[in-house]
């Protein structure tokens, strides 16, 4: 059979939970056809975009099944090779979907819709696509891709408009690049210690190959410094560089810190407003650096020389939904990809990375010292047993010397809200949430009870529903009540809250840390936002008012995450010339693991995790897989999971246990049951899950979510 008989095909991948690729048959019109571009293609009586990931030659008499593409996006393929093939092993490690793997992937070029374009050649326009100039001839500003699709009757209008910006005669409108304020504070370039300076060499001497390397360094001892003087190095040669943040590290003083010294720097974070995206996707190519958070690292950069996850151990570089990805653990797949180095730097490694750094996977880069000395801390314990308040005598005595001293402090307390929980002195019922098998936190200001869950709401009131007495009182304390105590104990303290509730715009925040930075708040209180990154001298308390919160969760990684968490709390003292202290208040003031808080314990924590971990062939020494079912009906969550697990008991070499109700049972009105598979050979997992996978249908109404390495165990 001649080429003439054949026809043009094309095998994509549909952004729809279809476990299949589909195929369709393309028209001459759109052009040449090309791998990684994006199109529009019918799915029953819809429009999906899809994904080219393959171009047939079909015999004419097999094409004639398939329905036609209708529209092209892209010219040209959305990601270079090296980016294609990282995608691919991506989306195999983490068992994707063939659309869910691309969907994820290309995110950042979402929004098409609201890309703005303008005319400026009308007459070639006018001489060569007479519909298309008819359309913009009507309006003198630019008008968006949607309303250009919407006037344009015919199908293939992205095509049209594609050729007709590749030839000159429209132009995208794109806004300037964000660029962070000068909220910089001491930037006088530093002369770096011998330890920055030897981390710096190590760095600079592993670019153009692949490299792991974990920068191990103490609060404050100078990592952006070593970050920044690497990247320099890399812009210098001509090469782009990728700074990872989790997501509450991108300050904008941070920021404004890294931008000054690394010229073109783009910033990337999910709430970036469409035209922000669209500023920053048009410029990829001209930026020195990019800084944002996980969804960052899918931006394709054509020169990109180097890789940097700064807080490595965060849990939100672990994506919860849809593609449950680790940003970390593919930074180092990407730079392997790329052949470029890949630094991981955190005062509090996670359990994973040190592992691979102790085999010497990950090459060690050690800041021992904080930049300065640092200042001496001391760390006490308040025993909070009978303790009726929130607050003990010795913090208040403590935050009463800090001010009379003209210093400041900081309160630490991971809880949102007034209290956590409700309950009802009469007959001991504690309120929880319709949807959630939750109980619900006491906004009291908003006058609201809240499921932090799913986010359902209802008026507070102190009338129980179980038994109608009045006599509902709150349990426990958040950030919230933690203020108004304190404003009542102590008469002239100027106190500030800093959490989602309270500071919800990049601007408050600016306001608020510079306001604290002038000293004209006394004490600072919040939740995990305190603890990324911010250097104030003037700090020499430190409050943990709620110690062993979150130490006995049952998680697999809650003593390591909790050990983080305050160690990074604590590490905010200390920072000036004056001496500091730490108070820990707890429950259980005799937990070994309160004792081993500070910088100076680290190696030693990660030491008894691992030995931990390894007896009982947990992560990093095994490889597990979550497999969560979800339904309103609780029946058909078990079955679905049931039938998982039958299929998995065949599969050798691999350990399933459940299905059991997951530890919170009930989301959003669905009722969940997990299933996990473990590999103690780190061999087999994920891979062989995925013929299963494939082979199980997801019955109608039930939700089925793979977790590949979960973080998050609830
Ligand atoms: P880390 O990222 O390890 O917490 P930073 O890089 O933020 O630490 O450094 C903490 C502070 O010390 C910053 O204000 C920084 O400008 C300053 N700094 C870093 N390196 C040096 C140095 N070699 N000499 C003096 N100051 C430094
Ligand atoms: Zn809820």
């Amino acid at each position: 059979m001649g080429d003439a008989d054949r026809v043009t095909a094309v095998e994509v991948a549909v952004f729809a939970p279809l476990p299949k690729r589909l195929t369709y048959r393309w028209p001459r019109h759109l052009g040449d056809p090309a791998t990684a571009i994006r199109l529009l293609v019918p799915l029953g009586a819809t429009q999906r975009l899809a994904v080219v990931e393959r171009v047939l030659r079909l015999p004419a008499s097999e094409a004639d099944g398939y329905k036609m593409v209708l529209d092209r996006l892209d010219a040209a393929p959305l990601l270079p090779a090296g980016y294609r093939r990282w995608r691919e092993r991506l989306a195999d490690y983490y068992l994707a979907l063939p659309g869910e793997g691309w969907e994820a992937v290309l995110a950042w070029a979402a929004d098409e819709g609201r890309r703005r374009f303008r005319m400026v050649d009308g007459e070639q326009l006018a001489a060569a696509m007479p519909e298309l100039a008819a359309v913009f001839k009507g309006s003198r500003r630019p008008l968006t891709q949607a309303t250009i699709r919407s006037r344009l009757a015919c199908h293939g209008s992205f095509w049209l408009l594609r050729q007709a910006e590749q030839r000159g005669w429209v132009e995208e409108v794109v806004e300037p690049l964000f660029q962070p304020d000068g909220m910089v504070s001491g930037s006088a370039p530093v002369t770096l210690n011998e330890a920055q300076q030897e981390a710096v060499e190590r760095l600079t001497a592993a670019r153009g190959g692949f490299r792991s390397h974990l920068l191990f360094g103490c609060t404050g001892s100078g990592k952006t410094e070593v970050y920044i003087r690497a990247a320099e190095q890399v812009i210098a040669g001509g090469g782009q560089v990728l700074i990872l943040v989790p997501e509450i590290g991108l300050t904008p003083m941070w920021l404004a810190r890294v931008a000054r010294r690394l010229g073109r720097v783009g910033v990337w974070h999910s709430a970036l407003k469409p035209r922000a995206r669209h500023a920053l996707r048009h410029r990829l190519a001209r930026v020195d650096a990019v800084v944002g958070t996980r969804s960052a690292l899918f931006l394709p950069l054509p020169r990109l020389g180097m890789v940097v996850v700064d807080e490595e151990h965060d849990a939100s570089f672990k994506q919860q939904d849809g593609l449950c990805f680790s940003a970390r653990d593919m930074a180092v797949l990407l730079a392997q990809q790329l052949a470029i180095p890949v630094v991981l730097g955190s005062a509090t490694p996670s359990v994973e990375s040190w592992h691979q750094a102790q085999r010497g996977r990950y090459a060690l880069l050690t800041l021992p010292d904080r930049v300065g000395g640092g200042s001496r801390v001391a760390t006490r314990i308040v025993d909070m047993r009978g303790e009726r308040g929130v607050l003990s005598p010795p913090l208040l005595a403590a935050l009463k010397q800090t001010k009379a001293a003209g210093k400041q402090s900081i309160l630490y307390l991971n809880r949102r809200g007034y209290a956590p929980a409700l309950h009802c002195t009469a007959c001991g019922a504690v309120p929880t949430c319709r949807h959630c098998a939750a109980r619900l936190t006491l906004h009291r200001r908003r006058g609201e009870l809240r499921c932090h869950l799913c986010g359902w709401k209802r008026r507070a009131s102190d009338r129980c529903d179980g038994c109608g007495e009045q006599a509902l009182l709150p349990l426990g304390a958040g950030t919230e009540r933690l203020g108004a105590d304190l404003e009542a104990a102590i008469p002239g303290l100027r106190v500030a809250r800093f959490d989602r509730d309270a500071v919800t715009t990049m601007a408050q925040q600016v306001a608020l840390l510079q306001a604290f930075d002038r000293g004209e708040i006394d004490c600072l209180i919040g939740t995990q936002m305190v603890v990324k990154g911010h250097h104030f001298p003037g700090v020499t308390l430190i409050g943990v008012v709620q110690a062993d919160l979150g130490l006995n969760l049952p998680d697999l990684r809650a003593a390591e995450r909790w050990w983080q968490q305050l160690t990074q709390v604590i590490g905010r003292a200390g920072r000036g010339a004056d001496a500091g202290l730490t108070l820990l208040q707890s429950y259980q003031p005799d937990h070994p693991w309160l004792r081993q808080l500070g910088d100076a314990f680290a190696p030693s924590v990660l030491r008894q995790e691992l030995a931990m971990r390894r007896e009982m062939a947990a992560p990093p020494f095994a490889r597990w897989v979550r497999v969560v079912f979800s339904a309103q009906r609780e029946a058909r969550a078990r079955k679905a999971a049931e039938a998982l697990r039958d299929a998995a008991d065949s599969l050798s070499g691999i350990e399933v246990s459940g299905p059991i109700p997951c530890a919170i049972e009930r989301i959003n009105r669905r009722y969940r049951f997990e299933l996990l598979l473990k590999d103690a050979g780190r061999t087999r997992l994920p891979w062989a899950l995925r013929p299963l996978l494939d082979r199980l249908p997801v019955p109608s109404g039930v939700r089925r979510k793979v977790d590949v390495d979960p973080m998050d165990m609830m």
